[in-house]
């Protein structure tokens, strides 16, 4: 009998309507895990390479990590994956919150869907049944009127419906179109939400009332009643807990690594009225996720104006800093009222900021006319012209349709120069975190299959001093060296590698990233016995971390069978060019040191300086050599 996963995978072709169950064998679980090592094996074996990301042959995949649902700390996330609309590259995005718990709950470990209905559906799964219902009464409905309407439809039990969907722009298939699931938790990344709605699927809600199995439930509870007592006694889990990501908005900006102006600086004038201190005002009550004491999350209320209300949540540190500093808006209930906008119509909060920030800077350079953008007065700072671009972009309107492309379709489009100020990696907007202050995310962002990412590595920072926490809690990997933040050397490059697979393999088993080691609280050398407990599988760090690398590869080997290669992990040209203002005024990085460091890096990884693409050797020593033949 399997502990923790069900055994079961569900495949769903919207063209047909077909439902079928597929029951993998053991092996597959311990070889691919679930969330991103499912949906790299499922998207090299079912898709074929050059498909149009928004035509009926992609496949969406929705993959739980393996431990999603269980009590142990912060186990409930799950990976949206595709190829991407954004990037035409491996998508993925990841979110907690209950959705994925249920989705195990009602019986199955991930699904795999392809075609395209001929009308708006969504997908009902209730306690291992699933169904195709009519959705063309919900098409066109924003995410609160949508979840209220499937649920009174469903009926409401004592148990509620947990529901992913998109908003208007998914339908429009906005490029960074995201997921949302319970009005506030994004996959956000990739442009999911085009994906489903190029596949007429506004919706898929889950019911499940089994549990999984544990192997070894007094073991699980003690390692879960250890975690809620000691994660407040250590600085991560304590700061996270008092202020959320909102947190990091004032030490940020005093260190001189707050995006502004579209990354022209690491310094906003008007902080601290975006800080934690004014986020307080706005503040109506914390939220968590499933079996998670950190409660990190935020709820605020806004009347007036700029209204936003607590069943969207609040803004997380990446939404104030993308709507916020990135478009020189120093005013928090515009942010608020943005971050609504973005969960009503399913908006990826960063790519909609990075394009706003880049259509200002564009029309300040006069690369935009106000004709061109609608009689808008888009300089930075205009807190209604971006309210207003929010909902142009959702629905395709005006200058809107062009900024739904992404700024890299969109810069293409003007050029004249705009290509310069468009910040993106493989077409994905850059996350709020500035790599001329931290030379490993810029590392990360350029490595990673999916465009810039911030959830890909753990960042520089946490490692600068011999008293950190994050420091000391990777000792286990070989890390016992303090690294300043823009160290380029060997040393960086090393740190940078014995990391990535953490994240990855967070990914991989459903665990939330801030509250497992380094960034978070739970210490590595715990993590097989958490498995273990969990699986029954007699296990070591070693051999997830490999799991992890598994994944990471699969979904390289998937960029490569698409013709990306080493020109295509590169930074945006602004971050070789000083910073201005704040504390890192003049930083910039190095060309030469950059590719340096990438060349290092392929051989650290095993795979080709040339290509960027794994070795036989490497996919052989992962156990993923049918791979190869994909490239
Ligand atoms: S730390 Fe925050 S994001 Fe992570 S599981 Fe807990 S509440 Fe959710």
């Amino acid at each position: 009998m399997p502990f923790s996963y069900t055994g079961k995978i569900l495949h769903v072709n919207l063209s047909s309507g077909d439902i079928a169950v597929e029951e993998p064998d053991d092996l597959f679980y311990r070889r691919y895990l679930g969330g991103k090592g499912f949906a790299g094996y499922y998207l090299l074996k079912m898709l074929r390479p050059g498909v149009d990301p928004l035509g009926p042959d992609n496949v969406l995949v929705f993959a739980p990590g393996l431990l999603c649902g269980t009590p142990g700390p912060g186990l409930n996330r799950f990976t949206v994956a595709a190829k991407s609309p954004l990037s035409g590259a491996y998508g993925e995005a990841e979110a907690g919150g209950w959705w994925g718990p249920e989705l195990k709950f009602a019986g199955c470990d991930a699904i795999v869907i392809k075609g395209r209905a001929p009308q708006p559906v969504y997908l009902w799964i209730e306690d291992g049944r699933a169904e195709v219902r009519d959705a063309r009464h919900l098409w066109g409905l924003t995410t609160g009127e949508a979840q209220a309407a499937i649920r009174q439809e469903l009926g409401e039990g004592p148990r509620k419906v947990r529901i992913a969907q998109i908003g208007p722009a998914g339908e429009n298939r906005v490029r960074f179109a995201c997921v949302v699931s319970e009005l506030r938790y994004f996959n956000g990344r990739g442009g999911l939400g085009a994906v489903m709605g190029s596949k007429n699927l506004k919706a898929v809600a889950v019911r499940g009332r089994q549990e999984p199995a544990l192997a070894d439930p007094a073991a699980v509870l003690e390692i879960v009643r250890w975690h809620a007592k000691e994660f407040k006694n250590d600085p991560r889990g304590a700061a996270l807990h008092a202020a959320g990501t909102p947190g990091l908005v004032a030490g940020l900006n005093a260190a001189g690594l707050l995006p502004t102006r579209n990354f022209q600086s690491g310094a906003f004038a008007d902080a601290a009225a975006l800080s934690y201190d004014a986020y307080q005002a706005l503040l109506s009550g914390t939220n968590t996720c499933h079996a998670c004491p950190v409660r990190c999350k935020r709820e605020v209320s806004v009347t007036g104006d700029y209204a936003a209300s607590p069943l969207y949540g609040g803004p997380e540190y990446e939404t104030i800093a993308a709507l916020g500093s990135n478009c020189g808006i120093g005013d928090l209930r515009a942010v608020a009222a943005a971050n609504e906008l973005c969960a009503r119509y399913t908006l990826d909060s960063i790519s909609t900021g990075g394009a706003i920030a880049w259509a200002m800077e564009c029309f300040e350079r006069g690369l935009l006319t106000r004709d061109d953008v609608g009689g808008l007065d888009l300089r930075f700072g205009n807190a209604e012209a971006m309210l207003q671009l929010v909902t142009m972009i959702a629905h395709r309107q005006g200058i809107g349709d062009l900024l739904a492309e992404g700024v890299q379709r969109a810069a293409a489009r003007i050029g004249r120069g705009a290509e310069a100020l468009a910040m993106h990696v493989k077409g994905q907007e850059l996350p709020l975190h500035e790599p001329r202050g931290k030379f490993g995310v810029g590392l990360g962002y350029a490595v990673s299959e999916t465009g810039a990412d911030h959830l890909k590595m753990v960042h520089d920072t946490v490692f600068q001093t011999k008293e950190s926490a994050s420091l000391l809690s990777a000792a286990p990997l070989g890390i016992w060296e303090p690294l300043d933040a823009q160290d380029a050397s060997s040393r960086k490059v090393r740190l940078y590698r014995l990391l990535e697979n953490g994240p990855a393999l967070w990914n991989c088993l459903g665990a939330c990233f801030f509250v497992y080691a380094p960034r978070g609280f739970f210490p590595l050398e715990r993590v097989p016995e958490l498995v273990q407990a969990i699986t029954s599988w007699r296990t070591s760090l070693g051999e997830l971390w490999q799991g992890a690398e598994r994944a990471i590869n699969l979904a390289r080997v998937f960029n490569v069978r698409e013709g990306f290669g080493r020109a295509d992990d590169t930074l945006p040209p602004r971050l070789f060019e000083p910073l201005e203002g704040g504390r890192l005024q003049g930083a910039s990085l190095s060309h030469d040191e950059f590719e340096a460091a990438l060349t290092l890096l392929y051989r650290m990884k095993g795979w080709d300086p040339a290509t960027a693409a794994p070795t036989p050797a490497k996919l052989a020593e992962l156990d993923i050599e049918w791979a190869a033949e994909e490239m």
